[in-house]
């Protein structure tokens, strides 16, 4: 298990498994030629794709960022995505000691079905909150974005996620910027969509910042290394620029939703470009 510590505050990655997906759908209009030196394709040009949650713990508070896959995928598509089937959100958690009872918060950075399917369990036919005692928070505007169902991204949503959980009075919406509890923020930032949330963690001058969907992969640092997936790609490049300039700036820790390897990094500036200089597995 990797975890920062950062003033009051532990942060620990929790990998809710992991699946494979096109190359070039998440590394947009960079050549192959150069993001496989950084994540090199299978067969399929597919490649790894992590599933990173991460636990925020200040001691009296425990706050889940993101839930993963879930477990609702039928034998076909397991296979087109390589995931084996997946233990639930609950039993990964406790896997790592973190009962499932003993959250009282969910950050949905967004509604995307490899962000949120752990949001909720099936039982007794019924689809109910995977966490029992969490408030679950998300933004307004993405939960209007979702319910359009626009041809776009409509596959990307699935209802079973979120709504079960409006049902059962459990969802708190948001919108746009605020705190979450004390030291701990969302912030909308557009690109990938028009209202993904990044999560800041500030204690004792440090930083911790979760760019969920703003920066997938370590590799992709570089503001004009956006992913094809992303609606807003000239936004996506403003937004990396300004927050990773701040990260670069403050030295903060940051993460990313679905590097395999990387669980926290630093990044510096070093001949005009932006690289990582720090990083936990
Ligand atoms: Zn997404």
């Amino acid at each position: 298990m990797t975890s920062v510590d950062l003033g009051d505050f532990r942060i620990t990655l929790v990998r809710a498994g992991r699946y494979l997906w096109d190359g070039g759908a998440m590394f947009g209009v960079v050549p192959k030629t150069l993001w496989s030196k950084h994540r090199p394709a299978d067969d399929l040009n597919r490649i790894e794709a992590g599933l990173n949650c991460y636990v925020i713990e200040d001691g009296s508070r425990r706050i889940l960022v993101e839930t993963g896959i879930g477990v609702r995928h039928d034998e076909r598509a397991r296979e087109r995505i390589g995931l084996a089937q997946p233990p639930g959100l609950r039993e990964t958690l406790s896997a790592h000691g973190f009962e499932p009872e003993s959250f009282d918060t969910v950050i949905n950075t967004h509604l995307h079905w490899d962000h949120v399917g752990g949001n909720t369990v099936d039982e007794g036919g019924r689809a109910l909150p995977a966490l029992p005692n969490a408030r679950y928070i998300a933004q307004r505007g993405e939960l209007d974005h979702a319910r359009e169902r626009n041809p776009r991204d409509a596959v990307s949503y699935r209802p079973v996620n979120y709504e079960p959980l409006i049902e059962a009075g459990r969802f708190e919406i948001m919108e746009g910027d605020g705190p979450v509890a004390p030291g701990v923020e969302v912030r909308v930032a557009k690109g990938h969509n028009r209202d993904m949330t990044v999560v800041v963690v500030r204690s004792k001058g440090q930083t911790w910042c979760h760019l969920a969907d703003l920066v997938m992969y370590s590799a992709q640092v570089t503001p004009t290394w956006t992913s094809g997936f992303d609606l807003f790609p000239l936004e996506a490049i403003d937004n990396k620029t300004r927050i990773l300039g701040q990260a670069v700036a403050e030295n903060w820790w940051c993460s990313f939703a679905h590097d395999p390897e990387v669980a926290f990094a630093k990044i510096e500036a070093r001949e005009g470009k932006w690289r990582i200089h720090q990083s936990l597995a």
